[in-house]
């Protein structure tokens, strides 16, 4: 029987949500263009841009899409004919930045890189003509966490303008626009926010919302979100209850703190890095973030088959690799709503698996 439901979920996207979210999904979906709800979206933006340490005057856009749009829309609404992109092409979401910019035809340098977090920027100076960077500040597909802070000095010195799509170590893992001299920031509900997929953040400093380009295209035109963001509205219909489920975790997680919440996702990593030390388990990246492990067998099982047989045997939802990582890699997720129960769920089943004593 095809089963959807009642599995452990540890994939990068969607990620398990909290209790207050799914009751919140089951309510009925409220009439959005009155007072109440442009409140709801004022304190969802006014939270986000505390959380990002965003510079004064920035502002968010709320798109109801998944996150690759809010990757495409920012490159169809802020670079342009006369632009050079510098993509950070680290994987699979380093590509898909290629992939949109060749589409809108934006001339870009394809800067492919593979186990190195730019923490030393040297190797991008041949670039500094170009005029924005865009970066998978983790790049998903393996598992590396880029040094925002390097990559945000370099593009400072240079006035480039820093596209940072976030959308998979944002809440787990630093994030912080004055600091780390990012432009835009491009997240998503259904990664380290824990909520179900289909809604977009773009969030622009006042140095990106000049750079928006005149009209040009109906349901992605930024300058609409801007004007309609000013009294707390979308130009289309939003995701409405996403909106409201974005409201309830933001102010929990302003509540806690956001170094409260990437403190626990490094723990919950820690945690299972550690406990899985005595399994024939490498890890595969030097440079991982705290939302994810990446994960190659030492022996000779394959990375699929090992991802297939914990969902049938365990139950447990495991990633996969595609292309040549198939056999080697998978991937584990520690965004959402994780404990140390939750995860030793998984620990537990990764050794029986294996058939080794987990021991003390
Ligand atoms: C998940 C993810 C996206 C968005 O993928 P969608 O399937 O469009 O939601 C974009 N970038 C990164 C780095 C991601 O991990």
């Amino acid at each position: 029987m095809f089963n959807l439901y009642n599995k452990y979920i540890f994939t990068p996207g969607p990620v398990k949500m909290y209790e207050s979210t799914l009751k919140l999904g089951s309510i009925q979906t409220p009439y959005f263009r009155n007072e109440e709800f442009s409140q709801i979206v004022f304190e969802c933006e006014k939270i986000l841009l505390e959380i990002l340490n965003a510079p004064k005057g920035s502002r968010v856009l709320f798109l109801t899409a998944s996150g690759t749009a809010g990757m495409e829309a920012s490159i169809q609404n802020l670079l342009n004919a006369e632009d050079k992109a510098l993509v950070i092409n680290g994987g699979g979401f380093g590509q898909r930045f290629v992939d949109i910019c060749n589409i809108h035809n934006i001339k870009n340098y394809n800067h492919q890189i593979n186990d190195n977090n730019l923490k030393n920027t040297e190797e991008l100076e041949v670039y500094k003509d170009a005029t924005a960077l865009l970066v998978n500040s983790h790049e998903t597909s393996v598992g590396i966490l880029y040094d925002l802070e390097s990559i945000g000095k370099f593009t400072k010195k240079y006035n480039i303008l820093n596209i940072v799509d976030a959308i998979s170590m944002f809440i787990t893992d630093k994030l912080d626009m004055q600091e780390q001299n990012i432009d835009v920031v491009i997240t998503s509900s259904h990664k380290g926010l824990a909520l179900p997929p289909g809604l977009t953040m773009v969030v622009l400093s006042p140095t990106a919302i000049k750079k928006i380009n005149p009209k040009h295209q109906l349901y992605f035109d930024f300058n609409s979100y801007i004007k309609d963001g000013e009294r707390g509205q979308t130009p289309f219909t939003p995701a409405v209850l996403i909106i409201l489920q974005l409201h309830d975790r933001l102010l929990n997680i302003k509540k806690e703190g956001i170094s409260f919440h990437n403190n626990k996702a490094r723990d919950i990593a820690e945690y299972f890095r550690k406990e899985i030390e005595k399994l024939p388990l490498e890890i595969y990246s030097n440079f991982m973030p705290n939302a994810m492990t990446t994960l190659s067998p030492l022996d000779e099982k394959s990375a699929s088959d090992i991802v297939r047989d914990l969902v049938r045997i365990y139950n447990c939802v495991l990633t996969p690799n595609g292309g040549e990582l198939k056999d080697k890699v998978f991937r584990v997720s520690h965004m959402g709503d994780m404990t140390k129960e939750y995860v030793d769920i998984l620990i537990d089943a990764l050794y029986d698996y294996y058939k080794i004593s987990r021991g003390e």
